[in-house]
């Protein structure tokens, strides 16, 4: 099978997220809507430069009445991209948060998501903080009528990678908010498949399509915006892999879009966030190289279309 299907997805991940994973403390204030105020344009304008229609998985409390980002995803959303659900407040611990909470989590999310999309009740897709899915979760999002999930990252390279850098804070003597889920993850299938509902990692007969972020086969490296945009040899590499998986679920963050200098990002968070230490023009030249690839081999659609799509071919 060769690649014929693809998505682009953006996480929202306020600039706080970023804090809490390196154990930073408080973000400081004035970084609270720098995502949303100037990378969300900048996804908008590429996007739009290839006629895509992108998923932008929102952090429904940065979304409130009276935020910066509110008109920007209600301008989004207008212009055709599909609005997903990244939890209320982004709890890197929800999958293991009783079933009740998870789905006051959803909820409030949802009712954020409905006012900027203008139609009520369009529950459709959600995304996990961390890529953490338990059963639990699964079944707070069956239970609300979600169509789909795309929080399943199978990527053993990742997995190792998050633990070393896990340990070393420890060693550090500081706290991240990330938590270490099930290394049975790292073994999920790679391409759309219906989950078990007991098993999130299996196939099974779930009402909803697991749509897994994208890692290239046999070696399940991954190709998402953080290892695509850091190195051209690297990037290459990994697209020409990508040739082999029929459906390319291409994963951004905010973050990906934002320049250390130009917005303003505190150097403590700089020092330890690769991405950053990349110029904004060198990851927008990066982008659309990207993007080009992936409108050149594929047909790129909104996830939610993905998941119509593979409900309808009788997965
Ligand atoms: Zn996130």
């Amino acid at each position: 099978m060769t690649l014929s299907l693809g998505s682009v997805s953006v996480d929202l991940d306020p600039l706080r997220c970023y804090y809490q994973i390196h154990g930073l403390g408080a973000a400081p204030d004035q970084l609270a809507e720098v995502v949303l105020q100037r990378a969300l344009p900048r996804f908008l304008d590429v996007f739009a430069r290839f006629g895509l229609r992108a998923t932008l998985f929102v952090v429904g409390s940065d979304a409130l009445d009276g935020s910066v980002g509110r008109p920007l995803l209600r301008q989004a959303a207008q212009l055709g991209h599909e609005l997903g659900n990244h939890s209320f407040g982004h709890p890197y611990e929800l999958s293991r948060l009783s079933e009740s909470a998870i789905v006051d989590e959803l909820r409030a999310c949802e009712q954020v998501l409905d006012e900027l999309r203008g139609q009520p009740g369009k529950v459709c897709g959600f995304r996990a903080p961390g890529y953490e899915l338990s059963p639990a979760l699964l079944r707070a999002l069956s239970q609300l009528g979600f169509r789909y999930d795309s929080s399943v990252f199978p990527c053993p390279p990742y997995y190792l990678a998050k633990l070393l850098v896990l340990a070393k804070l420890r060693l550090s003597g500081r706290q991240s908010a990330s938590i270490i889920g099930s290394p049975w993850q790292q073994l999920a299938p790679m391409q759309p498949y219906r989950p078990a509902l007991d098993n999130p990692n299996r196939t099974g007969s779930a009402p909803l399509i697991e749509l897994p972020v994208a890692v290239t086969k046999y070696l399940r490296l991954p190709a998402i915006g953080t290892s695509l945009l850091l190195s051209a040899p690297l990037r290459h590499v990994l697209l020409a892999a990508m040739l082999r998986q029929p459906f390319f679920n291409l994963e951004l963050h905010g973050i990906d879009l934002i320049d250390a200098q130009l917005d303003g990002i505190p150097s403590e968070l700089v020092a330890r966030q690769p991405d950053l230490q990349v110029p904004l023009w060198q990851k927008q030249k990066a982008l659309v190289e990207i993007l080009r690839f992936l409108t050149d081999h594929a047909q790129v659609l909104p996830l939610a279309e993905v998941a119509m799509h593979f409900a309808q071919t009788g997965l």
